[in-house]
């Protein structure tokens, strides 16, 4: 294929012939570098091209000045910036924004954006559907489609910064990202782990590793490989219970990987003095918001590095499980404080268009047609 660029360099360089339909977003700052010192390019130049694409959303490199024009015939006839694409946008009255992005092959996933103090969270997918099926989340009703490509969770998060510039562009700042949408991202490694070096690139996206937090049900052969592999960002394990028998019937593969094995990994894993690990504690009616529950849970984490992030839960069409009241959360809460465990309790956003923890699911969507 010719290139775009009229500099065009004929020779017998190109040693690895790349796929036409590679995308940009495919590639983290050291397999761009890689990639350029394959074919005889000086591979600073990724520097300039990361600089060129995620600082100055420009996707036409012949005018990249300072590219060599052999760097420049390379990525004009091998890549594209090819994003997902939105094809609905619900928004609800507290300001949270759901995302239904159409990938590749038609499959659907949901991204969210959450306000708060003008400022936001993306909450990102990481597979479509997911095949942990906790008994608590409509987004394991799904069951596991694929996982997700590094490009399509990367292409994520462009198009919601993209659509804040244009559609609220006085508080358009993401600050945190959370994997916390479909999928159990821990279950497709490879590509969170590219993303997020994409994310935190000094040269890209510049993104904070300590504002961005992966959240996992204890997929225990990713934890493994957490310390020696992930940026330094931060973890979140949904705990939902203490008791194994309580906590495999909210995420069966509590049963193969049982919390006695999956606690001591995570919490080795932050780094740095003031970095936590944040348990999700999912409150259900009757099933786990007992004193008892409450007691034990604050046992457990007491002298570790737990912060504790309390969600009542959210219901969604034919879930079995129920919120509890007011007080009994609070109860709750005030048991954990009181054993000097840092806790929160997750003010509930996007409940209204089934945003909120746990509501993501695209078969009711698929269904609507
Ligand atoms: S809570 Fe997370 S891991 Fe569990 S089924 Fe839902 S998306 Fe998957």
């Amino acid at each position: 294929m010719l290139s775009r660029c009229w500099t065009l360099f004929v020779g017998p360089h190109f040693s690895k012939k790349i796929n036409l339909e590679t995308s940009f977003y495919k590639y983290s700052f050291k397999k761009l570098q890689n990639l350029l010192a394959d074919q005889d390019i000086n591979p600073d130049q990724a520097r300039l091209l990361y600089n060129w694409h995620y600082k100055k959303n420009q996707t036409d490199p012949c005018s990249l000045f300072g590219l060599s024009d052999k760097a420049k015939n390379y990525i004009s006839s091998g890549f594209h910036f090819k994003r997902p694409e939105i094809i609905e946008i619900k928004e609800s009255d507290d300001g949270t924004v759901k995302f239904l992005f159409s990938l590749k092959d038609q499959k659907t996933v949901e991204t969210v954006l959450i306000p708060f103090n003008k400022k936001y969270t993306v909450c990102l997918s990481s597979q479509v559907g997911c095949a942990m099926k906790c008994a608590f989340c409509f987004t394991g009703t799904q069951g596991l489609s694929r996982h997700l490509e590094t490009d399509e969770i990367v292409g994520q998060f462009l198009e919601v910064q993209t659509w804040l510039t244009k559609n609220r562009p006085l508080d358009d700042i993401i600050l945190n990202i959370v994997f916390m949408g479909q999928g159990e991202p821990l279950h497709n490694f490879d590509s969170v782990k590219e993303a997020l070096e994409i994310f935190i690139s000094q040269y890209g996206l510049s993104l904070a590793d300590h504002k961005i937090t992966v959240s996992t049900s204890g997929y225990l052969p990713g934890l493994k490989r957490w310390k020696a592999e992930m940026p330094s960002v931060n973890i979140a394990l949904s705990l939902h219970s203490v008791f194994d028998e309580k906590r495999s019937r909210l995420i069966p593969i509590n049963t193969k990987y049982p919390l006695s094995e999956i606690i001591p990994i995570i919490e080795s894993i932050p780094e740095g003095k003031k970095r936590f690990v944040t348990y999700e504690y999912l409150l259900i009616e009757g099933f786990n918001d007992s004193e008892e529950d409450a007691l034990a849970t604050a046992q457990m984490l007491t002298n570790t590095k737990a912060f504790v992030n309390l969600i009542p839960f959210n219901p969604f069409p034919g879930s079995e499980f129920k919120r509890p009241t007011k007080e009994k959360i609070e109860a709750f809460y005030r048991i954990i404080q009181s054993h000097r465990i840092p806790v929160t309790l997750r003010t509930t956003k996007g409940d209204q268009i089934l945003a909120a923890c746990g509501q993501l699911n695209t078969n009711h969507l698929k269904l609507k047609g």
